[in-house]
């Protein structure tokens, strides 16, 4: 086979080959002063990436340590916590927390839309909200295309003082999204390394807030592993509960400074705004045929990360997934839950340009053709007057 693969999936993502080199090395003693400089000044890059005030914790895990150790920490057995329901990952989530003897009340948008502020406002001002300790919501979720305005959310809990921990999965959004965890006072901010930080799976985070650090404190429930006082304390192997991820944080050290190289977070941010806004372009005009739609409702809420496409009547997803992979080597990730076998997902976070969007796009609408799927025409002509219009 010539050429390569497109990997549009939404995580893993592309890995540069900087990053792939820069971990391709032996490893080092981390008890020395080269890896605490290394760990120290990568931790605070990424927190200014988040625009994390606070300290922020790192795991050798994916993005469900993180979910664990956030939940296990902040929240008591038996504590109330309003889970925003929004599609699998947050449903998930919840389900966790459920395991975790947590007294979940759950928040239903309807897997294709975002959390509405004035639902939240209603079910916070409720005798059962009143108790609620901690709003747990997914920035973007990824089974569905939808980004939630975590602005809006905010606003509700300022406006109702609500004294909620704001606890935020943004997890498929850091990178691709706006996320200020200082502006918009986030309680606790999740991350992983395999999405828009372009790395392999393996490196997680959760940034936190001073009420963060005070509730983690204050919880008497049972823990170790992912205690977050024990990971508090600065030294390599302790804040890691173990012998620390080097060759990730070799990884995590390149990624940082790409993204530094490109102009920051915010540069990065744009990018992924500008190839989403293809991709969209080129959907909306498959979409004119009338077999396939947009899976997020709400145009504003359509994500910079992935985009979930619905097909209407009897058409397989699956089988465009399969003729994407095998004919035209692009992977993309599939419908998930109620969405299975009627939905694909078109990944568009991490390290991508122009040509290899416009590829992907050029391929899965061969596949759609392949598979006998009217489409609308001109989907990759709109998609590329979008970056024509562009200035960098
Ligand atoms: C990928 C993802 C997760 C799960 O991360 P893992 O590393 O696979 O555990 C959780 N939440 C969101 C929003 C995700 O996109």
């Amino acid at each position: 086979m010539s050429g390569r693969t497109f990997i549009q999936n939404p995580g893993p993502t592309n890995i540069p080959e900087r990053i792939l080199r820069a971990m391709a090395r032996p490893a080092i003693d981390f008890g020395t002063e080269q890896f605490s400089q290394l760990l120290d000044t990568s931790l605070e890059d990424l927190s200014r990436h988040m625009a994390s005030p606070g300290p922020l914790i790192g795991y050798t895990s994916t993005g469900h340590g993180a979910w664990e150790a956030t939940v296990t920490n902040l929240f008591d057995i038996g504590a109330s916590v309003l889970l925003c329901d929004s599609g699998h990952f947050s449903h998930r989530w919840g389900e966790m927390c459920e395991a975790h003897g947590l007294n979940v009340q759950w928040f239903e948008t309807g897997w294709q839309q975002g959390v509405n502020p004035d639902a939240l406002h209603e079910a916070l001002s409720s005798e059962d909200g009143k108790r609620i300790e901690g709003v747990l919501l997914a920035h973007t979720e990824t089974s569905t295309g939808v980004t939630t305005d975590l602005e809006a959310v905010r606003a509700v809990l300022d406006d109702l003082d609500h004294e909620a921990l704001l606890v935020v999965d943004s997890i498929a959004s850091f990178g691709c999204t706006p996320l200020y965890v200082d502006e918009m006072k986030l309680d606790a901010c999740l991350a992983v390394s395999q999405k828009g930080l372009m790395m392999p799976v393996g490196l997680a985070f959760t940034g936190i807030s001073e009420r963060a650090v005070a509730a983690a404190y204050r919880n008497s429930r049972q823990r170790f592993y992912w205690d977050w006082r024990r990971r508090l304390e600065a030294e390599g192997y302790r804040m890691f509960c173990g012998t620390p991820p080097i060759h990730h944080i070799f990884g995590l050290r390149e990624a940082l400074s790409m993204i530094d190289e490109e102009g920051g977070i915010d540069a990065v941010t744009t990018r992924h705004q500008l190839i989403a806004d293809a991709v969209r372009a080129a959907v909306q005009a498959w979409s004119c045929a009338g077999a396939l739609d947009f899976n997020a409702v709400n145009e504003h809420e359509r994500s910079n990360s992935v985009t979930c496409v619905r097909l209407i009547g009897e058409h397989d997803a699956n089988q465009v997934l399969q003729v994407a992979r095998e004919r035209f080597d692009v992977t993309m990730g599939s419908g998930i839950g109620p969405l299975a076998g009627t939905a694909f997902r078109i990944g568009h976070l991490g390290d991508l340009n122009a040509p290899m969007i416009m590829g992907a796009l050029g391929a899965i609408e061969a596949a759609l053709r392949s598979c006998g799927i009217p489409i609308g025409s001109g989907g990759l002509e709109a998609a590329a007057n979008i970056l024509s219009e562009s200035r960098r």
